[in-house]
């Protein structure tokens, strides 16, 4: 923002895509480690820990990126590590003025301790809950809901898409596949996408990351996405035609125009898309990111951080880095929210409210 102007983090902000095992403090990691006797990577606390996640997650490929995460998972895996990082996982939230949040993570990676699936949801809730009461009692008001996620390279698909219809009533409200994109098509997780489309419970499906069209197709198809994590690839279906002397034409493809026309919303996460080289066919820098491309032609773009931790960033620093790239105004930081909002898996009455409250919070700004 101009100098001057409101705080990026003082406005109000929802955030679709950010997992909780990204987005963990680094002191915390060397607490719970100690507690458990896992021994880390670099020694040195917590300062030299959170620089070698970025400098490991800046690797240019999604494999090695998704390599920092063993470190993360590592120290998750008891009731009381869930709870813990989960409950700082929304007062960070909060700290960065976000007003609702969907946090995403997969239980299938904490059953090492011995918890249950059904264990491990019930632990994330428990700090999602016990933030939410802190924040309340400073007046902080947040909602957070929970998406489970299935990793794409296992199988257990199904019974993860069981488990989010299960805890729908107690704090799920979406369901997503995560990890290595390519090689791993969402129709291998058919049963489950099945499974979700009858019960009519949400998807996101992560698409166009690391893999391109045939992975959108996939997620549209096989998942149902309702929206799309990152999704920046589908920028490989639009041409953009220069004639000399004319005004700029744009040609979308049917699977651009579907995602376009439908409003799936695209959960954009600007610095994570340049550390896993998905907009590697675009460039490396952040001027060179399809976001402003797709925002002018009407896409449903939202702003997320994807991994706090590995990108050493919150959606208030994301906002801030697009702002100078793309010169956005306070107008269009707002329509990231607004968009966001809208596409949140929130009954239609809280994306009302929600979108009520961005809306009061700018024009108050
Ligand atoms: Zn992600």
């Amino acid at each position: 923002m101009p100098d001057g102007g409101p705080s990026i983090v003082s406005l109000p902000k929802v955030s679709l895509h950010d997992h909780l095992d990204g987005g963990l403090r680094p002191q915390t990691i060397v607490e719970l480690a100690d507690e458990i006797g896992y021994e880390l990577p670099v020694q040195g606390g917590a300062d030299a820990l959170g620089r070698w996640f970025v400098e490991n997650a800046d690797s240019g490929n999604l494999p090695d990126y998704l390599k920092t995460f063993d470190v993360t998972t590592a120290v998750m895996q008891t009731e009381s590590g869930l709870a813990r990082v989960a409950h700082e996982f929304v007062l960070d939230l909060a700290a960065d003025g976000v007003v609702h949040g969907e946090v995403r993570w997969a239980p299938e990676q904490h059953l090492r301790g011995g918890l249950s699936l059904d264990e491990t949801v019930e632990a994330v809730q428990s700090g999602i809950d016990a933030a939410i009461a802190q924040l309340a009692d400073e007046g902080h008001e947040i909602s957070v809901g929970q998406l489970v996620t299935a990793m794409r390279h296992a199988d257990r698909g199904l019974e993860i898409a069981q488990l989010a219809v299960r805890h729908r009533e107690s704090g799920v409200i979406g369901f997503d596949i995560a990890g290595a994109e390519a090689g791993f098509p969402a129709g291998n997780h058919r049963p489950a996408f099945d499974l979700l489309a009858r019960e009519f419970f949400p998807v996101t499906v992560h698409a166009g990351e690391a893999d391109g069209l045939d992975s959108i197709r996939g997620a549209l198809i096989d998942g149902r996405a309702l929206r799309l994590g990152h999704g920046v690839r589908i920028a490989e279906d639009i041409r953009v035609v220069e004639s000399k002397g004319e005004q700029t034409t744009v040609e979308l493809g049917p699977i651009a125009a579907w995602v376009r026309d439908r409003e799936i919303a695209l959960e954009l996460s600007p610095q994570s898309n340049l550390q896993t080289g998905a907009i590697a066919a675009w460039g490396r820098d952040l001027d060179d990111h399809p976001f402003d491309l797709l925002y002018q032609l009407g896409y449903r773009v939202t702003v997320n951080t994807d991994n706090r931790l590995m990108s050493d960033t919150s959606i208030s620093k994301e906002l801030a880095l697009l702002t100078q790239a793309f010169d956005y105004d306070l107008g269009d930081l707002q329509a990231f929210q607004l968009n966001a909002a809208a596409a949140s898996f929130l009954p239609l009455e809280d994306r009302d409210d929600l979108a009520d409250r961005i809306t009061a919070g700018f024009e108050a700004a």
